[in-house]
């Protein structure tokens, strides 16, 4: 009996991320109140190009991969957002997270749309040169609708700071001209930025510290599980552990550690590879749905969409959720957990620390002129308190969920700089 209701609340819950982001867009809309013209146009990108990539394989063989580049919405400036490689990538999953990357911007205040791109592969199975043809055959499929000022590219799921060097090379040889303001997320010595690296995690950190304030929730000693251990999910997992907090669970694809008593992050992080793989180090491992319902007070999501569900939502023991991964809740869940009074920081706001500094590097590669890494952290901290305080506000005198608060706050921007165009 029980097992079957378990199932039939599976299958009527929608795991569509293009489509439950467009349900909390239609609302946040609404509430603004724009007219339906609007949500017409914010419901999907602009722009949506497919590209086939024929890559040589060090066996000689020839392998086509398929990418996605996605421009939602350009009103406000270039379009800007990571790609993502995965064998999981979706065409509608490209089309929500490029709505997302709007989302941050508008939240943050960037003169941004949002932007992403994503091929379907597996880096964890390619050679260093493979991917390198990988990323720049990406390049040239798609060098015709990207550029410094039209849409701007960065890391994301397994793509890091060598394969934005291929990539702004491949592009600075295609356009006869440097242009390290094509992409983000660079190498300090190709224009990179100081902080970028692990300004995921420095926003996410931000998120914490202020909704434990909220909550009345002492970070030092707080008992703290990150579910992934990449890019965002291992730099956290190091800040959480300096605040004074206590990491007691963590996890990479294959499986979850856990101990009440504490991990040793420095060792996992020094054991960790490339791709945040580290469990398959340790005998006593859980899985991840385990770890999403251990015991603890803060829950972060680093990994990958649609982990929490209507399916497990009752089963999370934290006060405080901060999303870290783009998409980790459902909107089912979002709902269940805030009648129980669970306090979730979502996405949008909690993970834009990346674009953010992003940004900072952009703007650096305009400028000529390079910041030091006190001036990058002092201008996150600022924006990101100052925006989180901006949705936190804006969910209590409206009386919702911070989820659509933030889609709130987000997606104004857009909407006011396309109807200043003239667009709708
Ligand atoms: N991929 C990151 C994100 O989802 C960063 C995007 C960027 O830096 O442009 O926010």
């Amino acid at each position: 009996m029980g097992e079957k209701h378990e199932e039939s609340n599976q299958t009527m819950e929608n795991l569509n991320v293009l489509q439950s982001t467009q349900a909390v867009i239609r609302e946040a809309l609404d509430k603004l109140g724009y007219p339906e013209s609007v949500y017409e146009l914010m419901k999907e990108p602009l722009r949506m190009l497919t590209v086939r990539i024929p890559v040589r394989m060090d066996d000689e063989s020839v392998k086509i991969f398929t990418g996605f580049r996605a421009q939602h919405n350009d009103a406000v400036g270039p379009t800007k957002g990571g790609i993502r490689f995965h064998p999981d990538v979706t065409e509608d999953e490209v089309k929500a997270l490029s709505i997302w990357m709007s989302l941050k911007s508008g939240i943050v205040d960037l003169p941004y749309g949002g932007g992403k791109g994503g091929i379907i592969c597996d880096p964890r199975e390619m050679s260093f040169r493979e991917l390198e043809r990988l990323s720049r055959g990406y390049v040239r499929a798609v060098s015709q609708i990207v550029g410094p000022s039209k849409d701007i590219p960065a890391p994301d799921v397994f793509t890091n700071s060598q394969i934005m060097a291929w990539m702004m090379d491949e592009y600075s040889r295609i356009k006869e001209f440097d242009s390290p303001g094509f992409i983000t997320g660079k190498p300090l010595v190709l224009g990179g930025s100081h902080g970028r690296e692990t300004a995921t995690a420095k926003g996410v950190t931000i998120c914490i510290r202020e909704a434990a304030k909220k909550k009345g929730i002492e970070l030092k000693g707080a008992r703290v599980i990150i579910q992934g251990f990449g890019n965002a999910g291992s730099f956290l997992a190091k800040f959480m552990h300096d605040a004074g907090a206590n990491v007691i669970g963590i996890s990479d694809a294959y499986a979850a550690l856990y101990d009440p008593n504490g991990l040793d992050i420095e060792y996992l992080l020094d054991r960790r590879d490339s791709f945040g793989t580290v469990t398959k180090l340790f005998k006593n491992t859980i899985t991840n749905a385990e770890l999403l319902e251990s015991e603890c007070d803060i829950l972060v999501p680093a990994a990958i969409e649609n982990q929490i569900t209507a399916k497990n939502a009752h089963q999370i023991k934290a006060d405080i959720i901060v999303e870290a991964a783009n998409g980790p809740t459902t909107n089912e869940a979002t709902k269940i957990l805030t009648e129980r009074g669970v306090l979730i920081v979502p996405d949008v706001l909690a993970s834009a620390g990346g674009v953010t500094v992003s940004y900072f590097e952009w703007v650096q590669n305009n400028q000529g002129y390079y910041w030091s890494e006190e001036e990058v952290e002092r201008k996150l901290e600022d924006i990101l308190v100052k925006s989180f305080e901006n949705v936190y506000q804006t969910a209590k005198s409206r009386k919702i969920d911070m989820r659509l608060a933030a889609y709130m706050v987000g997606v104004r921007k857009a909407a006011e700089a396309s109807r200043f165009r003239g667009w709708v």
